[in-house]
């Protein structure tokens, strides 16, 4: 974990945003919203270099006149649309499905990051890779959406004690994260914030009532059968909102070799347990926890989607949905239909 990102952790400010990269995004951003493509006369003389990035020069982010602001992983893309509405063009570096713990940024990534006004970032050591592009992008400030947030630590292997990056899969944290954008976007564009502040409203609303129905949902299975089983330890912050048993095969996907050792302690598990079916996650092979539920005598019961969304008309187009469909596929399995 950089220490640079968890200096600011806890503070009342939210997402750590410098200062001076502030200033050359408010120089780059305040044309484009007064006048369209025209440079104002501001953004000629405070920020030399930087015009052509906001201009109508071919960049992604001038395609349509509108900010770019890009996430780091789809599904902090959805969060990010959810706050600003139609005012920001949001895109997320890493595509639908991508493997994002261990993910190699390419070329054309970093061209698409050069045409950015802003990078959204999870953080608690999720995107180590994405380091490149902060370095080859001085100007392009980067926001940390877990602000705010104490991680729940990784159990296990190398990543022992480490923050688990999941934050995201609690309902009630994802309402931080929704805070922190808001703050992000109205830092950049300051005319949206009466957009922002209502889309924010409206959207944590949503988490909040989404809350509510998954503590109903997994409430129904018998407090002795509620075992989430899994490839990755994607699910601590969910298990422990809702009072689940989380066990996995690997603590994170970067770190995803199964060993003889993992696979033994997970079917000892399951055995024990009479746990009747155990899943696996979108974005990794689900062949090792199938071999689980060979040994074990369990069912593979199907696949959760935490890291990625799925395509528009797939099972997990958006968080909310993600969740419900991650929380029925639980279901469904644990009882054995
Ligand atoms: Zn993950």
């Amino acid at each position: 974990m950089p220490q640079h990102r968890r200096d600011g952790q806890g503070h009342p400010e939210g997402p750590r945003f410098r200062l001076k990269q502030a200033l050359v995004a408010a120089a780059l951003v305040v044309p484009l919203l007064a006048g369209g493509c025209a440079p104002g006369p501001e953004a000629g003389g405070k920020a030399p270099g930087t015009g052509d990035t906001a201009g109508a020069s071919g960049s992604a982010g001038a395609k349509d006149g509108r900010p770019l602001v890009l996430t780091t992983f789809t599904i902090l893309a959805d969060m990010a649309r959810q706050v600003a509405g139609e005012r920001v063009r949001v895109e997320s570096i890493t595509r639908l499905g991508a493997e994002i713990h261990g993910y190699e940024p390419t070329p054309s990534d970093l061209k698409r990051a050069s045409g950015a006004q802003m990078v959204l970032e999870n953080g608690f050591g999720l995107e180590r890779w994405a380091q490149r592009f902060y370095a080859g992008l001085p100007e392009v400030p980067h926001v940390t959406l877990t602000e705010g947030i104490t991680p729940l630590p990784i159990a296990g292997d190398a990543y022992q004690g480490k923050p688990n990056p999941h934050a995201w899969m609690s309902p009630r944290l994802a309402k931080v994260y929704v805070e922190n954008i808001r703050r992000a976007l109205t830092r950049l564009d300051p005319a949206g914030a009466a957009t922002f502040q209502r889309n924010a409203k409206r959207y944590s609303a949503e988490l909040d009532a989404l809350d509510r129905e998954l503590r109903t949902s997994l409430a129904r299975i018998p407090p002795g059968q509620r075992v989430l089983a899994t490839c990755e330890g994607a699910f601590s912050y969910l298990a422990r909102d809702y009072g689940l048993t989380e066990a996995y095969l690997w603590p994170v996907n970067a770190e995803s070799q199964v060993t003889p050792q993992r696979m033994a302690r997970l079917i000892a598990l399951v055995k024990e347990r009479r746990v009747p079916a155990v899943f696996c996650e979108s974005t990794v092979s689900a062949e090792p926890q199938k071999q689980v539920a060979k040994q074990s005598g369990a069912r593979f019961g199907g696949v959760f989607h935490v890291d990625s969304l799925s395509l528009p008309d797939g099972p997990a187009p958006n968080l909310l949905e993600l969740q419900r469909h991650n929380v029925e596929t639980l279901q469904a399995g644990l009882a054995g239909s």
